[in-house]
């Protein structure tokens, strides 16, 4: 059996012991034992059903592992700053139902936001200005 990378069309090879490296957000993890046709010119795989649901899992894994990290790093410096939830959405300009839904992590905190909670967190002193623009 012959499979062409879809990549780059150079014929794949066949592998029942791969190991991968999943990375997201700054953290990895290692996939062992991965079966499927691994492209050798460009690294394009295409992996049997099982490895791609470990793969994906992985994968899984980090995101949700990255989007805790996230609402816990929301909710300290807001603490840190000693505002409550309503306090901080009017101090970013966002409603108070969507700042809650980010510090529990119903929902992905625009990276926006993020930088501008960070910066105030290592400014404090922009706390009043920020809140006044
Ligand atoms: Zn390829």
């Amino acid at each position: 059996m012959k499979i062409k990378c879809p990549e780059c069309s150079k014929a794949m090879k066949r592998d029942e012991s791969r190991t991968e490296r999943v990375e997201y957000d700054g953290e990895a993890m290692t996939v062992e034992g991965l079966a499927g046709w691994f492209c050798p010119s460009c690294g394009e795989a295409i992996l049997d059903d099982e490895s791609a649901r470990r793969y994906g899992e992985a994968g899984d894994t980090l995101l949700a592992r990255s989007r805790e990290r996230l609402q816990a790093e929301i909710r300290r410096i807001r603490k840190k700053l000693k505002l409550t939830q309503v306090e901080a959405s009017q101090l970013v300009g966002i409603g108070k139902i969507a700042f809650s839904r980010y510090e529990r992590g119903e929902t992905q905190a625009p990276a926006p936001l993020v930088k501008l909670l960070r910066l105030v967190d290592q400014h404090p002193e922009l706390l009043s200005e920020v809140g006044a623009l």
